[in-house]
């Protein structure tokens, strides 16, 4: 009977929400207007606008550009001291006006992008129920069970084409933040907007809270997630299963981008999901392409061909297997069977070499288990000799001088990527790899690190940051509809990103472009994506005559004039020098 009354309603209240205007055509007026974050102009709504919206006498005089608001808002942000208080200054410019909050990002993308995402998410993650100011994102919780649906009609916008869902249980390099992890979606998805250029109205942040074993924050009193130990096993699935059967009734067409799971369940739902539904894993497939492509823009420097390298990797976990698996299919292409590209690749973990004779090897691990003796990472790289050595353990200072020294004895250009994240927890420092390579070392890692003088010599490290491939990724999953993400798309995004490396970056020793021709090299990724869709077969929508054209057409524009372009990003401002002691900031 219950049920039967339940279907009644929901009929009833679909036929309603027909009739209704929808959340994104109501038409707000006075401070409504200008507390909604999408439509807010504030001191730039023109004295028609004010006169027409109901703001006459609620703003000061001047209208002003969106240029000088940004600069007022950069203004503010460059008087904070530290990353956290501009973090939160960030978010509360997001929160009060979406398009300022975009436009000046997208100007500044160098000096705003480490403040928004990583390093400075991490901190903001550990801290995120002490910062907390306004919610964003949707928090799904046990006490959901069977009412996942109806919460997704909650959701303000209607045309959702990206979520990113996170359960917080490995956030960065930082352990277990359960539902402090919210950092994460929120940040990744401000990336896709700025970097990829997708429309702020179709991304939905999602946290999916079932619990946390971090005691400490559950003693927290300020905690705000669920606060219960971490729920696993059926009832996990279940709940999961619940969100993305309501995500494909309710976002048909929206992508799920899986974020700091734990390795066990991104491997799991991956492979669960991802030949049924439009889904992918960055730590896993994201960092793969993204490792790929400054592999491949190395080559240029060292003139060795992928197909000759022989790459180790510190760590063994999604990020560490997921290129590892990305690597043997490039191997593959380049004429190398299956067995031989899995040679080439070895996994060093937390007990030394992965080996077939260990007793017990992850199913994550075992393709890539040698035919060795068990071996410490330094005698691992004085067997194996690799010509590419790639940290992804979340541990610092696991790359050592004498690892460093090992790889420089082997190789004139040692490639040494320490990819973990945050900056705190790296392999190792920039200056440590230029000086214990002695000035050799090809180097990239997670989080950006500043530029190294050494020996009368500038080297400026690639930030192998994941933002220069998920976003053109998205875009070009969003606007071919593709019904899945193809292994194929993350190889041509890699080829695509690695093609837009110059020898000028290449000559500073970088392997990726740098940050401030991010849409351009988004749109370019893009592209091949929408191409390798309708290779693959996958495409939803067929590609359109001119790709990329369309692409950049596409992509949104936070100008509150449509008709003027969207601003090109300049690159970082120098540091501000401090002011003397007792004068104004
Ligand atoms: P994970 O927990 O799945 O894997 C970590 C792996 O490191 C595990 O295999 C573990 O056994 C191993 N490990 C831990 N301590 C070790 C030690 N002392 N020596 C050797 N191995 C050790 O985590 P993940 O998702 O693979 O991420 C790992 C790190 O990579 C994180 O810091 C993350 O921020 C970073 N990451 C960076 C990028 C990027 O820069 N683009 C992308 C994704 C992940």
């Amino acid at each position: 009977m219950k049920k039967f009354f339940n279907r009644v309603a929901a009929k009833f209240r679909a036929q309603v929400d027909k009739w209704l205007p929808s959340n994104d055509q109501c038409e707000p007026r006075g401070y409504v207007l200008m507390d909604a974050e999408q439509t807010n102009k504030s001191t730039a709504f023109t004295r028609e606008e004010r006169d027409e919206k109901g703001l006459r006498g609620l703003l000061p005089h001047k209208i002003s550009t969106q240029d000088e608001q940004r600069d007022r808002a950069l203004e503010n942000l460059r008087r904070k001291t530290s990353p956290i208080e501009k973090y939160i200054d960030l978010s509360n410019l997001q929160d009060r006006n979406e398009r300022l909050f975009y436009y000046t990002a997208l100007s500044n993308i160098e000096e705003v992008m480490p403040l928004i995402y990583t390093p400075t998410v991490g901190e903001a993650c550990e801290k995120f129920s002490h910062i907390f100011r306004k919610p964003r994102g949707m928090y799904i919780t046990p006490d959901d069970k069977g009412k996942v649906r109806e919460m997704l009609d909650n959701w303000p916008h209607d045309d959702v084409r990206v979520i990113v869902i996170t359960d917080g249980e490995r956030i960065l390099g930082l352990g277990d933040l359960g539902a402090n992890g919210m950092g994460i979606p929120i940040g990744k998805l401000a990336l896709y907007t700025v970097c990829g250029g997708i429309d702020p109205a179709q991304c939905m942040p999602v946290m999916f809270d079932i619990g946390t074993n971090n005691e400490k924050l559950r003693n927290d009193p300020l905690y705000l997630g669920y606060p219960q130990e971490r729920v696993r096993g059926k009832a996990y699935d279940a709940l999961m299963q619940e969100f993305v059967e309501a995500v494909q009734e309710k976002f048909p067409k929206a992508v799920i981008q899986f974020e700091d799971f734990k390795t066990e369940n991104a491997f799991r739902l991956l492979n669960q999901y991802r030949d049924k539904v439009t889904c992918f894993n960055d730590d896993i497939q994201g960092t793969a392409a993204v490792a790929l492509a400054g592999v491949l823009a190395s080559g240029r420097i060292t003139g060795q061909d992928f197909k000759d390298q022989r790459i180790m990797f510190l760590g063994a976990g999604s990020a560490a297997t997921g290129i590892a698996d990305l690597m043997v299919k490039e191997l593959q292409e380049k004429g190398l069977s299956e067995e031989e590209a899995r040679k080439r690749i070895s996994l060093v973990d937390s007990k030394g070499l992965v080996t077939k004779g260990r007793a017990k090897i992850e199913d994550n691990k075992k393709p890539f288990a040698q035919d060795h003796a068990p071996a410490s990472l330094l005698e691992a790289i004085n067997d194996l000799k690799p010509t590419v050595l790639i940290g992804a353990t979340g541990v610092a200072n696991t790359f050592t001088k004498e690892v460093v020294e090992a790889m420089s004895a082997i190789n004139d250009r040692p490639v040494i990527f320490a990819l973990s994240n945050p900056t705190s927890h790296a392999e190792c420092t920039a200056q440590q790899a230029y000086e214990w390579s002695k000035g050799k070392a090809i180097f990239a890692s997670g989080s950006p690190f500043d530029a190294v003088e050494y020996n009368g010599q500038t080297f400026k490290a690639g930030q192998g940051n994941n933002a220069y491939i998920f976003p053109g990724l998205g875009l070009g999953v969003v606007l071919s509809e593709s019904e899945k993400v193809t292994d194929n798309m993350f190889l041509a995004a890699a080829k695509a990103l690695a093609a837009q490396v110059t020898d000028e970056d290449l000559k500073t020793g970088t392997l990726y472009p740098p940050l401030s021709k991010i849409r351009d090299v988004s749109a370019k990724i893009a592209t091949a994506v929408i191409v390798q869709a309708g290779d693959d077969n996958v495409f939803g929508v067929p590609q359109p005559p001119n790709c990329e054209e369309y692409v950049k057409k596409h992509m949104y524009n936070p100008s509150y004039d449509a008709g003027t372009p969207a601003p090109e990003s300049k690159p970082a401002a120098k540091p501000q020098p401090k002011p003397a002691p007792g004068t104004a900031p």
